[in-house]
């Protein structure tokens, strides 16, 4: 089949690799020809694993292009995903200028029958809003061309992005009991065949259920990690240990294991953005969600708890102290810096007169970048950290080690190095990477999230 993709980032560029590799002819459409320049030359402007040569393997295939020619991508696909940024706007509601901008350029140039799909995440009626614009630049240009809007929102997981995308749990497609709308989910199906040999793995359901189910999906999942939050504080009051509550949790069938690490709060592009946008949809609708407003909040508190440690160990001045911390990106496996927690605890410590020397393997450059950004009205601030190429290059001389993302390559360092580099033995770890006991025997004060231990 011949798909376009309006958008490469983490999910356009997914969903379109992933779709050339499995026979399809893929041409990917970006407004930013930086990127559209530098996906041309054979590079990837994120990190996600195996991406790379993936996408080397379908150009080279003659499967897969990419342009920032508008025209071309609407003239290209039957199947058009709109695969575009939807960020928070100020009040908490999904900005969607890209997506409809997206779509009037589709409009602007269709001349035969689309299958305009959201792949963004977008509010419950947006299919509706998409549906409307078509409508209004097909008539402005008084040709006739038909088309259906499909929702077919993603779950992928940046890091492990092209695996999610390639074995789904599920494939969901919301599409109108029309002519129109039954004509684009065969072609849907079609598309998605080879997803469903195993099993049947699609769930068809109308357009805004589809649309809220991908809100749901993200609500539900920040919902679990700000529960073990809010439980791993009071944990920490009590001296109880959070990580034996959530094995002992856990190994309920009906609870599970998934999501349930107590830590420094979500962040990333999706859970932040995704839970503001459906409670501000309910409260547009004269409801609140009131357990998704405190999740919200709990995780907004969250964010802080490694620098309120840091400030009970050593009161709220940090002049002359030198922090190591490792783990940038919001969570391993991505350079993803959107609302990572690590943003918040260095402009903490940076405030309170410490020096940050950080270390990620590979969000520093994204790192510069965000930090810049948030340091913009007072940039004296990046001079206080040092990105450093080295884990243990952090550490040397440091008053302690903070850590926020869990990397694999932070899950067994030489303890012993650690201790003898640093100017005192002590760990603040954000992910409950290490055993309390463990530490206490390799001779380090270890302060984790929810483990009863304090510094
Ligand atoms: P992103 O910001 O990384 O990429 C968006 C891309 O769209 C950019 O390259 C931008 O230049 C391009 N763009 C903007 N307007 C355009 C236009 N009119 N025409 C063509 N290109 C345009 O976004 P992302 O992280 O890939 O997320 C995309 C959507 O998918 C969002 O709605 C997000 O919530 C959702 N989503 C993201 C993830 C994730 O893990 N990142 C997972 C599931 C769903």
């Amino acid at each position: 089949m011949q798909i376009t993709v309006v958008g490469t980032g983490y999910v356009g560029l997914v969903t379109g690799t992933c779709l050339a590799d499995l026979g399809n002819r893929v041409l990917c459409v970006d407004v930013d020809p930086a990127k559209i320049a530098l996906l041309e030359r054979g590079e990837v402007p994120i990190y996600e694993p195996g991406l790379k040569e993936l996408i080397q393997d379908n150009v080279a295939a003659g499967r897969l292009a990419f342009t920032t020619d508008v025209a071309a991508g609407v003239a290209f696909g039957e199947i058009q995903f709109i695969a575009v940024g939807t960020p928070a706007a100020a009040d908490g509601s999904a900005d969607l200028s890209q997506v409809l901008q997206a779509a009037r350029n589709i409009g602007r140039h269709m001349t035969d029958f689309k299958v305009v799909v959201n792949k963004s995440t977008v509010p419950i009626g947006t299919g509706e809003q998409v549906a409307g614009i078509l409508r209004e630049e097909i008539a402005q240009r008084g040709v006739t061309a038909s088309f259906a809007v499909v929702s077919n929102p993603e779950f992928l997981k940046e890091g492990a992005a092209i695996a999610d995308f390639m074995r789904p749990d599920r494939i969901v497609l919301g599409a109108d009991d029309t002519p129109e709308g039954q004509r684009a989910l065969a072609l849907m199906r079609r598309l998605y065949a080879p997803f469903n040999r195993h099993h049947e793995r699609t769930r068809v359901m109308d357009v805004k259920s589809a649309e809220f189910t991908k809100y749901a999906a993200n609500a539900m999942l920040a919902t679990r990690i700000s529960f073990m939050n809010e439980l791993a504080n009071l944990a920490d009051r009590v001296g109880a240990d959070i990580e034996s509550v959530r094995q002992g949790i856990g190994s309920d069938p009906r609870i599970g294991y998934s999501f349930l690490y107590a830590g420094t709060g979500y962040g990333g592009s999706c859970f932040p953005k995704d839970v503001q946008a459906l409670a501000h949809t309910a409260r547009s609708h004269g409801q609140k969600l009131r357990v998704l407003e405190a999740v919200e909040s709990v995780n907004d508190e969250q964010k802080s708890v490694i620098a309120r440690k840091v400030f009970e160990r050593y009161g709220e001045r940090l002049e002359g102290r030198t922090f190591a911390l490792w783990g940038l990106a919001f969570k391993p496996n991505t350079d993803d810096m959107r609302e990572a927690p690590s943003r918040g605890v260095i402009a903490a410590l940076a405030r309170a007169g410490a020096r940050i020397r950080a270390h990620d393997p590979v969000a520093m450059e994204q790192a510069r970048a965000a930090l810049a950004e948030d340091f913009r009205a007072e940039p004296a601030l990046l001079q206080r950290v040092e990105f450093v190429r080295h884990p243990m290059d952090a550490v040397k001389d440091a008053d302690a080690l903070v850590i926020v993302t869990e990397w694999k390559a932070y899950r067994s360092p030489n303890f012993g190095l650690i201790k003898a580099a640093m100017r005192e033995p002590l760990i603040f770890d954000g992910r409950n990477l290490y055993e309390p006991q463990d530490m206490q025997q390799a001779g380090f004060t270890y302060v984790g999230i929810g483990r009863g231990t304090r510094a």
